[in-house]
């Protein structure tokens, strides 16, 4: 079995977890829509690095053409309702 072959004392645990703090996360404003993001990653919002769009979104802004090809039938008549709820 196991044993730990000595004791750790309190200065070797102190010392140890100083380093165990969480470092506050820095955020950049995204260039194309001015929102908070991750450095060096894409933004969540707009789905752009760089200049360019790398990430595809579901934002209503941003497409339009599979919503409305989805609202044609029944059932998304509540799903249209829930979207508009959704906005305000
Ligand atoms: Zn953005």
């Amino acid at each position: 079995m196991a044993l730990p072959g000595h004791r750790r004392t309190s200065s070797h645990k102190r010392r140890r977890a100083s380093h165990f703090a969480l470092k506050k996360v820095t955020l950049a404003a995204c260039p194309k829509c001015k929102q908070p993001k991750l450095q060096h990653n894409a933004c969540n919002n707009c789905g752009s690095y760089s200049g360019r769009q790398v990430l595809k979104l579901d934002n209503p802004l941003e497409k339009k053409t599979t919503k409305t090809t989805t609202k044609s039938t029944k059932p998304t008549k509540a799903s249209k309702t829930t979207a508009s709820k959704k906005k305000k």
